[in-house]
């Protein structure tokens, strides 16, 4: 296995590349405890774009883990989980935004995921009607029988990572997220590291 591209995206920010098929995404959360909001496209549609609802539908599972497969809307397969150190991670709680984090913790923000998802896709052309429920890699929302869900501290080790082999080019938009009022960050946003890989 090569690797063809190797970059720590600093706390805060986002990131954006293009997957060939074939090649592996790996996303490493080198301090521990970081959330990474998530999102891909097919590269050569981006109107066709990952699905929550389609990949919890198929695998009747809420949680991503290993083996998952990221459907899109159109039910291509656009990623599949090829290792992960972590074992499930969420799709229901999307990225924080200005507005949610008023709404939540009555606080007025200036960073965000949608703010970063906003920049990173403007660099690929697309809007922020590109901006659908992600997958939060490295964040824990347990949903309870009543149907109670909230963000839990996650206490992950350092260097927990995922690998995700692109089923076909793939456009991957995230954001290294800046949250501080919950524990998902662990009130200390850090870097994360993006390797692609061919092999
Ligand atoms: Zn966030």
């Amino acid at each position: 296995m090569q690797t063809v591209h190797d970059e720590i995206v600093p706390a805060k920010k986002s990131w954006s590349g293009v997957i060939k098929a074939g090649d592996i995404l790996v996303i490493t959360d080198l301090e521990g405890q970081q959330a990474v909001d998530f999102l891909c496209y097919d590269a050569n549609d981006p109107a066709d774009r990952y699905s929550a609802t389609n990949t919890v539908k198929v695998q009747g599972n809420v949680y991503v883990g290993l083996n998952t497969v990221l459907f899109s809307d159109g039910g291509t397969a656009l990623m599949t989980v090829i290792e992960d150190t972590v074992g499930k991670h969420d799709t229901v709680y999307g990225c924080c935004s200005n507005p949610n984090n008023l709404l939540r913790y009555g606080v007025e923000t200036t960073e965000s995921c949608y703010s970063n998802f906003e920049g990173a896709l403007a660099a690929h052309g697309l809007g922020k009607d590109a901006i659908v429920p992600n997958i939060n890699w490295f964040m824990s929302v347990p949903i309870l029988d009543d149907g109670s869900a909230g963000v839990a501290n996650a206490e992950l080790k350092p260097n927990s990572h995922v690998s995700l082999r692109a089923e076909t080019d793939v456009l991957a938009v995230l954001s290294n997220c800046p949250q501080m009022h919950n524990p998902c960050n662990g009130y200390n946003p850090s870097p994360i590291k993006v390797t692609m890989q061919r092999g």
